[in-house]
């Protein structure tokens, strides 16, 4: 939520050639009203917003919003928004790209009138939303401290026996008992060499001994998200393994160590790379760095090989380095930080050692 972002989007209007802009994605209109629901379009004109809903909302509507003029529609939203486009005599309309589907694109612009045109535009909002206010920040930090508090709590019942899934079951039930509303995204706990899976879906087998366990959590707390991501040991860990560990969490701190404002995000990236590079697991490290996050799990920045975006000071974003060998398995440390004039600082409490159980 940015109570300043109506005149930051105005603004851009005359450049981006447009009178209007129809925000659809529904993180974006929580962003620019306040508003939660699941059935919402706003449009932003200069003359202020209106958020169109539903009768499942009025109340909801009423009760949450900021910065705008709420109509309730009884039939489709689109037709709603087309018409209050006609009365205004808006021409210009710019709408999201890549939040629209083309179903309702299509309505749209069959029912938009004589002489009004649709201008696709990138990712506007989600430029405005990297930066975070400190009330955002102040949100991001509490579910970080949500996300911890189950971690801890969950740990000591971890051992050979339980499942991936009561695992993941336990750590949810956990954030919710510590203030959260839901997790930010499916818990992924993953043990052995399935831990070499990335985006690994917690299975029904139990974990075994002398194996690694990859924990990837995340809380969502007052809207906003935190993302973090342990690698445990059941058991002693050998040689190779060990060594891994040591790279990956070099490779992270390397990471954290290059974050400051005015560094671009793929610098960032290739601090990470360096360090596996010379351990030798560079190959093995199959994604990026880490994403933004805030409203949503990933947001831009992208800190990866390509994205060139400045950091500045106020960004939310992840260090999330991991080395994933086939038929061993994977090692991936992950922190929420926020972006610093002089560098970061590192949300996360939990600690980075080497946890074996
Ligand atoms: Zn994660
Ligand atoms: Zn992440």
């Amino acid at each position: 939520m940015n109570t300043n972002a109506h005149e930051w989007v105005t603004e851009r209007f005359a450049e981006l050639k447009i009178d209007a802009l129809l925000v659809s994605a529904l993180p974006n209109i929580r962003y620019l009203s306040g508003f939660t629901g699941s059935n919402a379009l706003l449009l932003v004109t200069p003359g202020g917003n209106t958020l169109f809903t539903d009768p499942r909302y009025t109340l909801q509507a009423a009760g949450e919003t900021f910065d705008c003029a709420v109509k309730t529609a009884r039939g489709p939203l689109m037709a709603a928004a087309a018409q209050l486009i006609a009365r205004r005599r808006l021409k210009r309309i710019g709408f999201e790209r890549g939040r629209l589907l083309f179903d309702l694109w299509q309505r749209l612009k069959d029912a938009l009138p004589l002489g009004a045109s649709l201008k696709a535009l990138g990712p506007l909002i989600e430029e405005l939303r990297m930066v975070k206010t400190p009330e955002e920040i102040a949100r991001i930090r509490a579910a970080v401290m949500a996300n911890s508090l189950a971690f801890e709590a969950v740990l000591p019942g971890i051992r050979p026996g339980v499942t991936e899934s009561e695992i993941a079951a336990e750590l949810e039930y956990q954030m919710r008992r510590h203030g959260a509303e839901k997790p930010s995204f499916d818990t992924i706990v993953a043990s052995g060499p399935r831990s070499a899976m990335v985006h690994a879906q917690p299975g029904a087998e139990p974990v075994g001994t002398n194996q690694l366990l990859l924990i990837d959590m995340g809380a969502t707390r007052n809207g906003y998200v935190s993302d973090m991501t342990r690698t445990l040991f059941l058991g002693r860990p050998g040689r190779k393994i060990s060594k891994m560990y040591d790279a990956v969490l070099m490779a992270q701190l390397a990471g954290i160590a290059a974050v400051r404002e005015g560094v671009t995000a793929d610098a960032v990236d290739r601090a990470t790379r360096r360090v596996l590079r010379a351990e030798g697991f560079d190959k093995a490290f199959v994604h990026s760095t880490g994403h933004g996050l805030g409203l949503e799990i990933h947001e831009p920045p992208r800190l990866g090989k390509k994205d060139k975006t400045r950091l500045r000071a106020g960004m939310a974003i992840t260090i999330e380095p991991g080395v994933y060998v086939e038929g061993l398995g994977g090692i991936r440390i992950e922190d929420t930080v926020v972006v610093t004039a002089s560098g970061c600082e590192v949300l996360t409490p939990t600690t980075k050692e080497f946890i074996t159980l």
